[in-house]
């Protein structure tokens, strides 16, 4: 069966469509961004229950690359891709976990979490990955000119692009802004071979510097603007779904910066409801640190107007970002999902973080914006307690070392309410039953 995919301006009164190996990034006609459209009236010659059938037999299975949670779903992604060009490291098929202390403790039965930094660079960015950098080997095959591959960077893009361009062979160059990542992330491109070049901006000014200098066709763009990367980050919302045995949750909550990861589950549960795998949608929560908020406030303002701010610093550095480059695509996909936006501040994402930690999670600060949302819609009632609900983990925690530091030592800007200080002791066993004796005592106290 011949299944086929191409670029669609996303814009909805411009026709214009593209094929998938030429170099662009933007319309040619209006400038807007574009996305992956498939032929879906071949994929519908396909029923529902083959799809879930074939989608079942390759879920972690050592066929390769139909193994990789992506690649399962090629047919959905990069249907004409020579799988000698594809660069997989087995990415997907992340665990979901029931949260059942935190669910208890914050008045929630049916909490999931799903853990996409649990994946070969520590987050969802890998998802993505796999699929421009295989396009990217698949275009070089092609004869395209591409040199090198490049993106702007909060930390986990960077990660993700290093990596699978070393696997691929294929040159890197990362644009970070210096001293807003933590030292895990800096460390990941630097060891995969990328060029770092570490620029005294912030994201969005590495972003401005990387579109102008790939309007040369020898460095291409790994931004999430790059809707390439969209496609594989869509399989997501279907395998979440796929491991509930097909059944949707009520709310699903997603951490966002620049807003490409929030169209990509919507984009993959869409293609789930119209192909008949699905018969209804969950509602979608965009989770924001207070500090780089324009989703929240636009939001407030029923999205009638969006305005790009100026980002502050953040302890949630990924989604350190105020000018959102898939804003419109992001606007899109809540109108479609019932959506609602919440923001947190620096001491509500902190606290979400560690308590999720006390209850045997491991969270990036990330997970936390989207922890301290979940919190505060169940207290305006937004959320029922009744509800199944899913928070998309984005990063692993230990890439975030330094921020759970600072936590425990009390170094932040706010009292930490869990701070789990280590405590110095003698090396003396009197010593150390005085400690124990004195720690224990007070942990009941406070418990009590
Ligand atoms: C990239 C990233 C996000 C935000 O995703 P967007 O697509 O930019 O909205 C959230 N959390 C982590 C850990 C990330 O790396
Ligand atoms: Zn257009």
């Amino acid at each position: 069966m011949q299944y086929n995919a191409w670029f669609r301006c996303i814009n909805p009164k411009c026709i214009a469509t593209y094929p998938l190996n030429r170099i662009l990034y933007r319309c040619e006609s209006c400038g807007s961004l574009l996305e992956v459209q498939h032929d879906m009236d071949a994929l519908a010659r396909r029923d529902a229950k083959a799809w879930m059938k074939l989608f079942e037999d390759r879920y972690k299975s050592t066929q390769w690359p139909y193994g990789s949670g992506v690649w399962g779903k090629k047919e959905w992604i990069l249907p004409r891709i020579s799988n000698d060009n594809i660069v997989s490291l087995y990415e997907g098929g992340t665990n979901l976990f029931w949260a059942e202390r935190f669910g208890k403790i914050v008045g929630l039965e049916n909490l999931w979490i799903k853990l996409c930094g649990n994946s070969h660079s520590g987050s969802f960015k890998d998802l993505g990955m796999t699929v421009l950098v295989s396009q990217v080997k698949q275009m070089i095959s092609e004869g395209a000119p591409i040199q090198a591959v490049v993106c702007a960077s909060t930390g986990d893009t960077s990660a993700a692009l290093a990596v699978y361009c070393a696997a691929a062979g294929i040159p890197s160059i990362v644009l970070l802004p210096k001293g807003k990542i933590s030292i895990a992330q800096l460390v990941q491109p630097i060891a995969n071979g990328s060029l770092v070049l570490s620029l005294d901006t912030d994201f969005d000014g590495c972003m401005h510097v990387v579109q102008e200098i790939t309007k040369d066709e020898t460095l291409y763009l790994a931004n999430s603007m790059n809707s390439l990367r969209i496609e594989g980050q869509k399989t997501v919302g279907v395998e979440i779904v796929q491991q509930f045995e097909w059944q949707t949750p009520d709310v699903i909550i997603i951490p966002g910066g620049n807003l490409g990861n929030v169209s990509a589950l919507g984009s993959g549960l869409l293609m789930m409801r119209d192909l008949g795998m699905i018969a209804r949608l969950p509602r979608i929560v965009v989770a924001q640190a207070q500090r780089a908020n324009p989703l929240y406030r636009s939001y407030l303002k029923n999205f009638a107007t969006f305005e790009a701010m100026q980002a502050e610093k953040t302890l949630a550095s990924a989604i350190q970002i105020g000018n959102p480059v898939s804003v419109e695509k992001a606007i899109r996909t809540l109108k479609q999902f019932d959506g609602v936006v919440m923001d947190a501040t620096e001491q509500e994402l902190a606290d979400a973080a560690a308590l999720g930690d006390t209850t045997g999670m491991f969270n990036c600060p990330h997970t936390g914006v989207a922890l301290a949302a979940l919190i505060k819609l169940l207290k305006a009632g937004k959320i029922d307690k009744s509800e199944h609900v899913v928070v998309v983990s984005t990063a692993h925690g230990l890439k975030f070392a330094d921020f759970k530091v600072d936590y425990h030592e009390e170094k932040l800007e706010f009292p930490s309410r869990y701070a789990n200080k280590p405590i110095e002791v003698r090396a003396s066993v009197d010593a150390v039953k005085d400690a124990l004796h004195n720690a224990l005592k007070n942990r009941r106290t406070t418990n009590a």
